[in-house]
């Protein structure tokens, strides 16, 4: 059982009864059911994903082109869980060659007060509450963070690990590898066989509560998996830099050599089901101003 540090909820209260319930059933007989039935609507009630935008990184030309990077605290049965970092805090004091190359060709603000771990810290959690963290893959933006929770289990498709690990650049997107950023040896829980369906798109069973899914949305990168998430009225469908839904001015030619085929598939699903919130990694400003959580 694992209580979050600082923000005690109803959904606790049911892990107790939860772990109780031999004794409660010992004790009360047929009124645990009822219990166990109020507990489990207190819990679903409480689960909270907060939205953090943990690398803004803005176009040299366009200049109006602006973007943070979203990776959401997601609470869940087994504590808070982060989705993708953004940079870590040593890129700040020294970065990579990479993120140096980055800060060239593009204009970051470039503060640490972005970095996942300094904004978790902000909500009350300690890094080391964050037990477990899952990749929509293992750019250089998106997993940078990993050593600043060096406890965590770290979640991510087979193929996007292999190709991080296996040195072979088979095309230019794999320089954003940077190997440093697993140099602290973490976990890897790795996932590859999609056998189940979340809508029409094949997924893979991620092991919290409330339900989530991996959906293998590759082409960006060799293992890129969006991520997902049951929220309290439908879901929450983080589709990473498998498309840029929000964004009408890029051309299409562009954002399929950039960021892979899925995004037509993910316009037309959003007009689909309108009950499921659907982003992408690098989102608008504006964005992060309007949605801050999501319950
Ligand atoms: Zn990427």
């Amino acid at each position: 059982m694992k209580l979050f540090p600082n923000r005690l909820c109803w959904g606790h209260l049911y892990y107790v009864m939860a772990e109780c319930q031999p004794f409660a059933r010992a004790d009360f007989g047929a009124p645990t059911l009822p219990l166990f039935i109020s507990f489990n609507f207190w819990l679903n009630a409480c689960m909270t994903i907060h939205l953090l935008n943990c690398f803004t990184c803005n176009a040299r030309i366009p200049s109006k082109m602006k973007t943070g990077m979203l990776c959401l605290l997601v609470e869940t049965d087994q504590g808070p869980v982060l989705v993708d970092t953004g940079l870590g805090t040593r890129d700040y004091s020294d970065p990579t060659w990479f993120t140096n190359f980055f800060r060239i060709i593009t204009v970051m603000p470039f503060d640490v007060s972005e970095a996942a771990v300094r904004q978790i810290q902000k909500l009350g959690y300690k890094p080391e509450d964050i037990q477990h963290i899952i990749l929509t893959h293992m750019h250089f933006d998106h997993c940078g963070g990993l050593p600043d929770f060096p406890h965590a289990k770290v979640h991510v498709h087979k193929r996007e690990y292999e190709a991080f690990t296996d040195k072979k650049i088979l095309h230019w997107d794999e320089y954003a590898y940077i190997p440093r950023y697993i140099a602290h040896q973490p976990e890897f829980s790795l996932y590859d066989n999609a056998n189940e369906k979340w809508y029409d798109f094949a997924a893979i069973r991620l092991p919290f509560e409330p339900e989530m899914y991996f959906i293998p949305l590759h082409g960006h990168s060799r293992g890129h998996c969006g991520v997902a998430i049951k929220v309290e009225n439908g879901w929450f469908f983080h589709a990473g830099d498998a498309g840029a839904v929000y964004n009408n001015e890029t051309p299409t030619w562009l954002i399929k050599l950039v960021l892979g085929p899925h995004d037509q598939r993910l316009r037309q699903f959003m007009r689909a089901h309108p009950e499921v919130l659907v982003t992408n990694s690098h989102m608008v400003p504006e964005f992060f101003v309007q949605h801050k959580v999501i319950r």
